[in-house]
């Protein structure tokens, strides 16, 4: 496929998750003949298909953060989408609660945070007020964000591939990318393998979306002497779904907590209910549900009954898991979305995604155009 006059493709992608499928998706209808390739054998097997498919209004990013920003246009602009092109959604609206004093002092932050992103739809409730919207939860004040929804991530994912074949853009399925080498004319030549057979692609535009492979992925590829791609840190979270009984209408969340936004509680588009993601630090890839001989139920069970007290026993069952890409270490302040350009590693054409955790799903179609505005800085 290596070619010395023209490139293979005009546009690559690595990372077949709704992050990359969404940047494929943006080059794809600009004109661009793009190229997704995925080492799995379906799209969206790895981050993309294990979050709390949330759309999140934009509450808790620091102000003008990449975070902040792009999870508030890719809100509107995912809810616009999801409309057009019949993904399933619901504008369930979320009820941020407090359960002490204290807790209540963090949802002012949170509110006037959410009221530097732009989101000016939230308010504040007494105890009365969430009883009569939600009345198993108990908390001593909340904060109701209207615009917070549900969407199907797998149908999203699906649209969004459609948007690239329907553009004459392919999905290759299968084929993990080894290294990337930036050639004299200025192309990359991308090398690939499937199975035993190993490739080489050139193409003159490459974005990097590789989610938890970008660990690996990230210091092999091309750039200038000062620069250091960001290392990556993995913290797992573990869901619980309830057995029996659909008791809530909207999500709930207790206030944040180091590392993630603390044990709360989605619904399915069924209105099936599920608790999480904890977060527990790992050293690698691994998304086997580590039960702990019980203490994570425990935990769990504890942390629900704060703002759920009638959780009745033996109502939690194991789910799923799903890990956060994380550019800091356990105990250090959470970091923002890093997406690098030409500015930041010195090379043309190149634009690489680290730290793709939440709001990623929710900011997906605005970093996707993020990411086409960066490509083209020099
Ligand atoms: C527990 C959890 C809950 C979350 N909940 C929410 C939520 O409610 N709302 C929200 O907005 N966000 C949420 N997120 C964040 C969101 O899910 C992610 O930001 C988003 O899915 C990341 O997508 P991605 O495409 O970057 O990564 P991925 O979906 O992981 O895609 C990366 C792809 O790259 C492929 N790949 C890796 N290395 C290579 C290679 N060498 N060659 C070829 N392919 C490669 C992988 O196989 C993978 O398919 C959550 C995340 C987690 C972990």
């Amino acid at each position: 496929m290596t070619s010395s006059l023209a490139p293979d493709a005009e546009t690559l992608v690595i990372g077949g998750g709704v992050v990359g499928l969404a940047i494929a998706a943006e080059c794809a209808i600009a004109g661009q003949e793009t190229y997704v390739i995925e080492r799995n054998n379906a799209i969206g097997q790895e981050i993309s298909s294990r979050s709390s498919e949330v759309i999140h209004a934009g509450l808790y990013y620091p102000a003008q953060s990449l975070k902040a920003r792009l999870c508030v246009e890719g809100r509107q602009r995912l809810y616009a989408y999801a409309k057009d092109r019949n993904v399933a959604f619901r504008k369930l609206g979320k009820l941020v609660v407090a359960t002490s004093p204290t807790e209540a002092e963090t949802l002012n932050k949170i509110a006037e945070k959410a009221k530097i992103n732009g989101v000016d739809d939230i308010r504040f409730m007494d105890a009365a007020d969430i009883h009569a919207l939600e009345p198993e939860i108990a908390a001593v004040k909340g904060l109701f964000s209207p615009s917070t929804g549900i969407i199907d991530s797998h149908g999203l994912m699906q649209a969004l591939e459609t948007d690239v074949t329907d553009h004459r853009g392919t999905v290759v399925l299968g084929t993990a990318v080894r290294h990337v080498r930036r050639r004299p004319d200025d192309l990359f030549e991308i090398e690939m393998s499937t199975g035993c057979e190993i490739a080489n692609v050139t193409a003159r535009n490459l974005y990097v979306a590789a989610g938890l492979g970008m660990g690996e992925l990230g210091p092999r590829l091309p750039r200038a002497a000062a620069y250091t791609p960001p290392p990556l840190y993995f913290a797992r979270g573990h869901y619980f779904a309830l057995r029996g009984g659909r008791p809530f209408k909207r999500l709930v969340y207790p206030v944040p907590v180091e590392g993630g936004l603390g044990t709360h509680l989605t619904l399915d588009l069924e209105g099936n209910v599920r608790f999480g993601p904890d977060v527990q630090w790992i050293d690698r890839v691994d998304h086997a549900f580590e039960e702990d001989n019980g203490l994570r139920l425990r935990q769990f069970e504890q942390s629900i009954r704060r703002y759920w007290p009638s959780l009745p026993d033996g109502a939690l069952t194991p789910d799923y898991t799903g890990i956060r890409p994380k550019t800091s270490r356990q105990g250090e302040p959470a970091r923002d979305f890093e997406i690098h350009g030409p500015k930041d590693h010195g090379i043309p054409g190149l634009v690489a995604l680290y730290g793709i955790e939440s709001p990623g799903l929710t900011s997906c179609l605005a970093i996707a155009k993020y990411c086409v505005t960066l490509a083209r800085e020099c």
